[in-house]
């Protein structure tokens, strides 16, 4: 019988990989504080000379991820949701803020420490056809993050590979196919599998399903969930489709124009919604039961400009509870019932 070697193998070999560590459920995984995401603006019109500048596309958002969660982070498009996942991997490098895993803050590491840790950080991105190399085989596109981090030998990664295809429900002869050769919900499952070969422990989806037909998305959405349990993974789901997140997640963060207003277990933000702009966007959300009638709230106006923000709360041009101190102050964020907390003024 052939030696195999199977990521379970590669886990015990690698330090990195073990998941025997002792795992206190209070203790966070990930626990990002204070994260902001500046970008200057060399020559805005109207700009004052001397004045600086900035689209605040994340401004001073902290939340915490929980080993083997799924935390839902949901909002409309340029809420600042995608740029936090890519930010934490340092994809692109923050503005301010700190993001604490295994006692390490990512943002300071460089290096071969910061090459460890992406190892244990992987992201699967919105368009599987984009993010694929259409002039490599899958194969080759599935050994490439093996072969970065040195893990295994030529024949062990080829095994790995397998392996992980057979889990991601791919045809091991998907190893020989070019990504054009794929249909949508395929060349996902490729992206899944390409962030899963190295064996991290966090996966950051950044709106993995939006791209795909309704009918494969349930697939996907299914699979993350299956791969979960079976990997002991544990997820930041970012989608800007709060009925996908509110299926997968256990607790959910909504985010605005760069900040997070509200976040809570997914029971609980469902159940009694406490942000304006939570409310509206499950109003938005389709009832099974058309015979079911409920309110619908349509936000009046457009997502203002990350530029220039709406002082005091940056809801406050388009939010129907609108009251005078909400122009000047910013809320505080809140903690409403256990674990749900709001930043608005109507819960003083
Ligand atoms: Fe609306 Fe005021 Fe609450 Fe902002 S603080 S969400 S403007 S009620």
């Amino acid at each position: 019988m052939p030696n195999t070697v199977s990521l379970k193998d590669i886990s015990e070999k690698t330090p990195l990989f073990n998941r025997e560590e002792e795992h206190n459920e209070k203790i966070p995984i990930l626990d990002v504080q204070g994260l902001k995401k500046y970008y200057p603006v060399k020559k805005p019109f109207g700009q004052i000379r001397g004045e600086k500048r900035s689209v605040k596309a994340v401004d001073n958002v902290s939340f915490r991820l929980y080993e083997g969660e799924t935390y839902g982070l949901v909002g409309e498009s340029g809420c600042g949701k995608s740029t936090i996942g890519r930010t934490l991997l340092r994809l692109i490098e923050p503005t301010a803020g700190k993001a604490i895993y295994k006692n390490k803050d990512l943002f300071e590491l460089t290096g071969e420490n910061l090459r460890e840790v992406r190892q244990e950080l992987q992201m699967v991105f919105q368009d599987p056809y984009s993010s694929l190399n259409p002039r490599k085989r899958i194969g080759q596109t599935l050994e490439e993050p093996l072969t970065i981090h040195s893990i295994g030998t030529k024949k062990e990664r080829t095994e790995i590979v397998m392996e992980i295809l057979n889990k991601v429900g791919m045809q091991t002869d998907h190893y020989y196919r070019f990504p054009h050769e794929l249909s949508g919900g395929q060349r996902q499952r490729i992206g899944l599998a390409r962030s899963l070969v190295v064996n991290p422990k966090i996966i950051i989806a950044d709106e993995p399903v939006s791209a795909l037909d309704v009918s494969i998305q349930s697939q996907v959405i299914n699979l993350l969930q299956e791969l979960q349990e079976d990997l002991q993974l544990t997820y930041l789901f970012i989608a800007h489709d709060i009925s996908i997140v509110r299926y997968i997640s256990d607790r959910i963060g909504v985010m605005y124009l760069g900040n997070l207003v509200e976040e809570a277990p997914a029971d609980s933000l469902l159940a009694t919604p406490l942000h304006p702009y939570t409310q509206a966007l499950l109003s938005a959300v389709p009832l099974p039961n058309p015979l079911v009638k409920k309110e619908r709230i349509i936000l009046k106006g457009e997502i203002p400009s990350p530029l220039s923000p709406p002082p005091g709360c940056v809801f406050h041009t388009r939010c129907p509870s609108a009251m005078n101190v909400c122009k000047m102050e910013a809320p505080e964020k809140k903690e409403m019932s256990s674990n749900h907390f709001v930043s608005c003024h109507l819960y003083r």
